[in-house]
């Protein structure tokens, strides 16, 4: 049972702030926002059930066979890979090796695994990988891996490769679509699909009171955004105050990440109705549709590290603003919450598992220095040993059979350890012992991340926020 200080402890841990990149908030002038799973956070099970379910109803209008498949939200999780040449959905460490594989809905086997992709590295950028990262990647792989099986059991419309089948599904999904009757929805019942979360109109009203220009930078139109910011921040203001009167500019339609990369057309938003106006550059607190990252910095006065933006989409919101404009970059990642929990929930075993690892290097660099000494023994070389050999030869036996012993113990707190988070993939951010792809990516485009906006109420806007020491393999000791 945890004491009331482990119980604080995991609260923080949980609703922190994480650092890669030191990032000193003081010196930051402007914040940019994203909207949508940024400001506000929708039940992501929800609107993936709907977008499978959508999915389902084109696939049976073609003709599949998938009036019995159902939603399994514990199939995948984001982070992971398609591999659409061959059927499976994998798992990377940060080095892009495999470390775990699906052949459609069944678990490969580790051998299988090993003779398929033991020369592969998963390279991003080649069509043959899909990295599972939007809105719709959840229901997106749920369908491909029971859309695998029914191609493998013969039971298709007529005979379709597996990349083939991705892209048919890739097509039917019709993304943009499916979001705009998404939005539909939840603006008609918002109740139903928001998670409203006070802490974030606190944060940006303290970000603005300390003085820093406060930025909206979303993909969703004018209606969508005004409905959905009076919903989730009105009710928290002072009376008379709407969330409009929190940011220095809104900009809507943003088109990211095109935004961060190349000079769109701006227009002016009538804010009442909606209308658009074709103008060359920004005014003070205006709304607008469309526009690009230089025109905001040319407008603020303010260049690369002045400026941070904070996004939930890992490509669109902050891999792109970090390469091309140098903006310090922010990343909410909500999963992060019930990855926390589960390494909470493990953590004495984990003392436990650490403790039987280290055992076991242990023996396992004795029984190497005994095989060794029996070599030169066998061969006639090296210092003279005056252990005879078949003494050796009994004590290699001997620290074989109490390592085997040890590897009973191991593999139960490993099959435990690689199911947390997820019963098929485990925890999101590693992959087995190692980090996993997504971890490396967020390592890489985040200077910092978090589980949700209202982490920074911890912070302040004036917090100095310094990345951990980084560890090597070489340290003196761990933690040096
Ligand atoms: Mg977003």
């Amino acid at each position: 049972m945890s004491t009331p200080v482990e119980t604080k402890k995991a609260v923080s841990a949980t609703r922190s702030i994480h650092t890669n990149r030191t990032l000193n908030l003081r010196t930051v002038k402007a914040i940019g926002y994203d909207m949508d799973y940024t400001l506000i956070h929708y039940r992501m099970e929800e609107w993936e059930r709907r977008a499978y379910e959508h999915l389902r109803e084109r696939m049976a209008d073609l003709g599949w066979p998938v009036s019995a498949l159902s939603f399994d939200p514990t199939l995948v999780t984001r982070g992971l890979v398609i591999d659409a040449e061959l059927g499976n959905v994998v798992k990377t460490d940060r080095f892009g090796y495999v470390r775990k594989a699906f052949h459609g809905t069944s678990p490969m086997r580790f051998d299988e695994q090993k003779a398929l992709y033991a020369r592969d590295v998963v390279e991003l950028s080649s069509p043959r990988w899909v990295f599972l990262n939007t809105f719709f990647s959840i229901s997106e792989a749920c369908m491909y891996m029971q859309l695998v099986d029914i191609v493998d059991a013969g039971e298709g419309p007529r005979a379709v490769g597996y990349a083939d089948l991705h892209r048919k599904v890739r097509e039917n999904l019709d993304e943009a679509h499916m979001e705009g009757e998404m939005k539909q929805e939840i603006v008609s019942n918002p109740d139903a699909f928001v998670e409203l979360d006070p802490g974030v109109p606190m944060v940006l009203m303290d970000q603005r009171a300390a003085g820093k220009q406060l930025l909206l930078i979303t993909n969703s139109d004018w209606t969508f955004t005004s409905a959905m910011m009076s919903y989730a921040f009105d009710r928290f203001l002072p009376r008379g105050k709407s969330w409009r009167s929190l940011f220095d500019l809104v900009l809507c339609f943003a088109q990211k990440p095109a935004f961060f990369m190349n000079q769109m057309p701006l227009f002016a938003v009538d804010e009442p109705t909606g209308l658009l106006r074709p103008v060359a550059r920004l005014g003070d607190e205006g709304t607008y549709a469309g526009g690009y990252a230089a025109l905001v910095e040319r407008h603020l006065g303010l260049f690369g590290d002045q400026i941070l933006f904070v996004g939930d989409h890992l490509f669109a919101d902050v891999h792109v603003t970090k390469s091309v404009q140098r903006w310090r970059t922010a990343l909410v990642i909500r999963e992060l919450e019930a990855e926390h929990e589960a390494l909470e929930s493990f953590a004495e075993r984990q003392v436990e598992f650490s403790r039987l690892m280290r055992r076991k290097t242990g023996l396992e660099q004795r029984l190497s220095e005994i095989r060794l000494k029996l070599l030169r023994k066998r061969h006639g070389y090296g210092p003279p040993s005056r252990t005879k050999q078949p003494e050796l030869e009994r004590r290699i036996e001997e620290y074989r059979a109490r390592i085997l012993d040890l590897d009973a113990k191991i593999s139960v707190l490993a099959k435990e350890a690689s199911e947390l988070l997820n019963p098929n993939w485990g925890l999101l951010m590693r992959a087995g012992n190692d980090k996993s792809n997504l971890a490396r990516q967020v390592e890489r485009y985040a200077d910092i991340y978090m589980s949700r906006v209202s982490n920074f109420l911890s912070h302040t806007p004036f917090g100095y926020l310094r990345a951990p020491r980084g560890s090597l393999p070489h340290d003196p000791l761990p933690g040096w």
